[in-house]
């Protein structure tokens, strides 16, 4: 059954709702250590059903698609990514503790119509581990992808909001608003454990070398890996972080960006090892690029002060901007996935 689309008041009230039931949901969270997942992610799923609106567009031949266009990129909804980031920043997410967000995640991504999710299990130092992929089929090019990631675990101590909330909350909300999309290319999206440990970006690691047999580079036109991108002032840019040999792909990243929002992108092109997880895809011949705020060049990485520290809180977070750079990874990942 078609829903019809809901009227201003009712689309207030719901705002209302996801926002309020989410900071009940948290404190209840808080109160007993046993966060209510299933509840959380009810609310959040309720916000997404009513929702399908009549933004889509039929291309030549009469084939729907999710173009960029200003309908697709008002799906991005500010109050849904604030209570991602309320929950995950409950958790703590580092060493044995990452289960609890991977199971908020697997929880959320079986909610949204159209997803094929799948878990990734190994085991890293006796203790069995997951990341979580959810594909969104091509239509024309099935085994043809455009990737989206991002890390959800935390440095131990830390609540992580910027590092990574902030981008796992990105491809969730991207994930949302690509219900009912029906891209040429299939649209990937992985939510990767441990990436803040000493020993390397483990997570991606163990991900790239299972999937690489079904899901060769040669498939896959390029890998935007989103880490800590909410921090700064309304005015901050978002950094393309990529190896000379990648600079095309980032190049077309900006286009679709620019043409889609008005985020600045400044690219940022050397030949850097790997900061985060775009490191796995690069070592094993893929494409990629890493998507963050200003950043440094140095360690630490980037500006924001509270990077890696008990400080890295919500309330220091940009919903603004972190708003806007949601729409431009959705404009990139919608963009390339109209592509053949
Ligand atoms: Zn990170």
């Amino acid at each position: 059954m078609r829903c019809p689309p809901p009227t201003r008041a009712a689309e207030s009230r719901r705002r209302l709702l996801v926002a309020l039931g989410l900071a009940a949901l948290v404190l209840e969270a808080c109160s007993d250590g046993a966060p209510a997942i299933d509840a959380a992610v009810d609310l959040l799923a309720d916000s997404i059903s009513t929702e399908r609106s009549d933004w889509r567009r039929t291309d030549a031949t009469g084939v729907e698609r999710c173009e960029p266009s200003a309908d697709l990129l008002k799906r991005i909804d500010p109050s849904r990514i604030k209570a991602d980031l309320a929950f995950l920043t409950s958790l703590a997410r580092s060493g044995g503790n990452q289960r609890k967000a991977a199971d908020y995640l697997r929880t959320t991504l079986a909610k949204i119509p159209g997803l094929l999710v799948r878990e990734h299990s190994y085991s890293y130092s006796g203790t069995s581990f997951v990341n979580l992929e959810a594909t969104l089929p091509g239509g024309e090019a099935q085994d043809k992808y455009i990737v989206a990631c991002a890390h959800y675990d935390s440095v131990s101590g830390s609540p992580g909001a910027d590092d990574n909330a902030s981008g796992t909350a990105t491809v969730l909300e991207v994930a949302r608003a690509l219900i009912w999309c029906k891209p040429r290319r299939s649209i990937r999206l992985v939510f990767f454990s441990n990436e803040e440990i000493s020993a390397g970006t483990i997570g991606s690691i163990e991900y790239v070398s299972w999937v690489k047999p079904t899901m060769p580079p040669a498939n896959v036109v390029g890998v935007v890996n989103v880490d800590t991108v909410a921090y700064g002032p309304d005015t901050e840019d978002l950094d393309l972080v990529t190896k000379p040999a990648h600079k095309a792909f980032a190049d077309a990243t900006k286009v679709a960006i620019e043409q889609s929002t008005s985020l600045k992108v400044k690219e940022v092109v050397g030949d850097q090892p790997g900061m985060g997880d775009e490191g796995a895809f690069w070592s094993e011949g893929y494409t990629a690029l890493l998507a963050i705020e200003e950043h440094t060049g140095g360690q630490p990485p980037v500006k924001n002060p509270n990077y890696h520290t008990a400080g890295d809180t919500l309330a220091t977070l940009n919903p603004a901007l972190h708003a806007q750079v949601t729409r431009a990874i959705l404009a990139a990942v919608t963009s390339f996935a109209n592509g053949l």
